[in-house]
């Protein structure tokens, strides 16, 4: 499914395909993953008290494992893309990129702990001036995210599931910083709106748990009850509950046990 969104981003250039294939790099190829031993899993299993199953290096190795081999070697296709006028920025990754104009060749770095930290920065790397489009990708999850190039911030508000486009003359050293604050929602099952994920910007987050979870607060306020306890680490709280329950990204999720779909009682 990723390959088909690339493709039709590709013909199209809608951020819709674009929004998906990072919802699906974050919540799917990277899940699949142990960061650890380098072993893929089976599936993901979404029942609660649940665990991935990881192949092994010489006995267990499925033809989902091959699939998450060559999604791993894709990782870099992803990020820029570009059109005649235009550097395309997808994908928010450290990196760097050439990209060969008619009028000459630039070179860009990107600059980031996405998604642990919501600030992004793009700079210029090459010596020659050149007049070109920078089209940044705004997500859909993201509202009231700020821009700013060389520390003048852009007035025009930043429109979620949309591209940003800026066009100037780039010189070398020339930044632009982008800021894509994230927040906790719900994600509910289509056909039962009390069953959801948690989510935070993009991003699946599981539950630590080795049951099905019941969880009670108030939707409205969901960030004065589920709180970041690690400040260098995307690790979540929920407090006010029966037991205790930490929410981490479903990629991180290795050997525990743990739940995606729990049932929520919110006002
Ligand atoms: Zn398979």
């Amino acid at each position: 499914m990723m390959h088909l969104a690339d493709y039709l981003f590709r013909w199209t250039g809608d951020s819709a395909y674009a929004d998906y294939y990072e919802r699906n790099l974050y919540n799917g190829v990277l899940a699949a993953q142990h960061s650890e031993t380098g072993m893929f899993t089976y599936f993901i299993p979404f029942k609660s008290g649940g665990h991935k199953i990881w192949s092994t290096p010489t006995m267990d190795f499925w033809c989902c494992c091959g699939t998450g081999v060559q999604a791993y070697a894709n990782l870099p296709s992803g990020i820029y893309f570009y059109d005649e006028q235009n550097l395309w920025v997808n994908l928010f990754v450290p990196s760097s990129v050439v990209w060969k104009t008619k009028q000459g060749q630039m070179q860009w770095t990107q600059e980031t702990n996405f998604p642990q930290d919501n600030r992004i920065r793009l700079i210029v790397r090459s010596e020659l001036p050149l007049e070109a489009g920078l089209r940044i990708r705004i997500p859909w999850w993201a509202e009231k995210g700020s821009l700013s190039v060389n520390g003048h911030r852009e007035k025009a508000t930043l429109k979620p599931s949309s591209y940003h486009a800026i066009k100037r003359t780039w010189r070398k050293g020339v930044t632009v910083e982008l800021i894509l604050p994230q927040k906790l929602w719900l994600c509910p099952l289509p056909d039962e709106e009390r069953k959801a994920s948690l989510m935070y910007g993009p991003l699946v987050m599981a539950g630590i748990t080795d049951r099905e979870e019941v969880i009670q607060g108030s939707v409205s306020n969901m960030a004065n009850w589920i709180k970041k306890s690690d400040e260098k680490r995307l690790l979540f709280h929920a407090h006010g509950q029966a037991g205790d329950l930490d929410f981490i990204p479903l990629f991180e999720i290795t050997d525990q046990k743990f739940g995606i779909y729990f049932d929520w009682k919110i006002g």
